[in-house]
C-alpha cells in the first residue's frame, strides 16, 4: 500500500530503508512480517490498516542500539529512573519509542504506545496494542511449538490471542527461571487470571 502522510513524512520504501539500517537481515525480515499480519489483523478488527502497519513495521527499530545508547537515553528524557534496572527486552519497546519519535519523527501516540507496551503488555491495552502485541509472536517467520495455535486465534479472536501469548509468555519465562517484568504481571492479572 501507499502510505497517505498521516503517520509517516516520507514513503513506505523510504521507511523501511531508514529500519533496514538499524537491523541484521534476520530481524529486517521479522518486522516485515509483523507489518504485514498487524496490516491483516487491523483490517480484521476496525482499526487503521496503515497505522497499523507503520507500528508493526518499527515496533522493534531499536532492538539492535547498545545499552549505552539507552542509558543515555533515559536520562536525556528524564524516563523513570527504575528502567535503569532493566535491560534490552524492556528497554526496546519503552525507550525504543522515544528513538522512533526522535529519529523517524513519527509523533503519532497510538503507535507510539504500541511500541511500548508490545513486550510485556499492558492491563488495559487499545485494539492497535493488542494487533502490535499478538502479530510479534505469530508473524510468519515465527517458529515454536504451538505458533500454528497462536496463529489461528490471532485471525479468529484478537482478544484470545492476547489471553494465549500473555500465558504461555509468562509460563515459559517462569519455566526459565527469569526475572518479570512488573507490568507483565499486571497483564497476566487483566487477561488470563480468573477471579
Ligand atoms: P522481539 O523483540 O521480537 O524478540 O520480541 P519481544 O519484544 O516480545 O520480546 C523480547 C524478549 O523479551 C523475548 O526474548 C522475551 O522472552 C523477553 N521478555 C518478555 N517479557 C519478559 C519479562 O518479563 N522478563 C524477562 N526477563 N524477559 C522478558
Ligand atoms: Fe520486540
Ligand atoms: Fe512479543
Ligand atoms: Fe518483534
Amino acid at each position: 500500500i501507499k502510505l497517505s502522510n498521516r503517520f509517516y513524512h516520507g514513503t513506505k520504501e523510504e521507511l523501511l530503508e531508514k529500519i533496514k539500517n538499524q537491523l541484521s537481515d534476520f530481524r529486517y525480515k521479522h518486522i516485515l512480517g509483523v507489518g504485514q499480519t498487524c496490516y491483516e489483523l487491523a483490517k480484521l478488527n476496525g482499526v487503521d490498516p496503515e497505522q497499523a502497519m507503520i507500528a508493526g513495521f518499527v515496533h522493534d527499530y531499536a532492538k539492535e542500539k547498545t545499552d549505552e545508547q539507552f542509558i543515555e537515553k533515559i536520562k536525556e528524557k528524564k524516563l523513570d529512573s527504575d528502567l535503569l534496572n532493566w535491560g534490552n527486552f524492556i528497554w526496546h519497546g519503552v525507550v525504543g519509542a522515544e528513538f522512533i519519535k526522535d529519529e523517524l519523527k513519527i509523533t503519532d501516540e497510538e503507535i507510539l504506545n504500541a511500541v511500548r507496551r508490545h513486550t510485556v503488555g499492558a492491563p488495559e491495552m487499545t485494539t492497535l496494542d493488542q494487533i502490535v502485541y499478538v502479530s510479534d509472536y505469530v508473524e510468519p517467520n515465527r517458529s515454536f511449538p504451538d505458533v500454528e495455535i497462536a496463529r489461528s486465534l490471532a485471525y479468529a479472536n484478537l482478544k484470545q490471542a492476547v489471553i494465549f501469548e500473555t500465558k504461555h509468555t509468562l509460563q515459559f519465562l517462569m519455566s526459565s527461571s527469569s526475572k518479570i517484568y512488573p507490568d507483565a504481571i499486571l497483564t497476566y492479572n487483566a487477561f488470563v487470571a480468573e477471579n
